[in-house]
């Protein structure tokens, strides 16, 4: 399973008694994108909430696809987003906290930890592949990505 379909709605409760309808607590699941980017169902949710979802429709769901949201960018700019936290330094806890505060999202630490040793390994298995065909400046691309996020 990808780390996207471990991203849940905080406050779900919350929402779902707002909107007075159920969607999954799944935040990438299509029925979810559908109802929470649905202008109408927007305007019943308090403030707070509202600018969160906005902001996450900003950030992750702004591409020109016919079939957005259901294109995969969101979720391939999902994942983008949490190795530029890692980037900086962060944690999987710490990571959790912002998802949090950012877009009201949540995933279980454990997860995110697997989900970046995966990122790890992924990139160490692409840097082989790159030195082996002769790549020598992509594998050297690969290894700083890499060393980026065990930093
Ligand atoms: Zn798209």
């Amino acid at each position: 399973m990808a780390i996207t379909d471990k991203i849940y709605v905080k406050n779900h409760q919350q929402i779902t008694s707002q909107l007075e309808t159920s969607f999954p607590k799944s935040a990438f699941s299509g029925a979810t994108l559908d109802i929470l980017f649905r202008g109408e169902e927007l305007a019943k949710l308090d403030d707070a909430t509202q600018n969160r979802i906005l902001d996450f429709a900003e950030d992750f769901l702004d591409c020109d696809c016919e079939a957005n949201p259901h294109c995969g960018c969101a979720e391939r700019k999902f994942v983008r987003y949490l190795l530029e936290l890692r980037e900086q330094g962060l944690g999987p806890d710490a990571l959790v906290d912002v998802m949090g505060d950012n877009y009201m999202l949540y995933a279980y630490p454990g997860d995110v930890l697997s989900f970046l040793d995966d990122s790890v390994r992924t990139l160490e298995a692409a840097e082989t592949l790159a030195d082996v065909d002769g790549h020598p400046g992509k594998a050297k691309e690969l290894r700083e990505l890499r060393e980026n996020l065990v930093r």
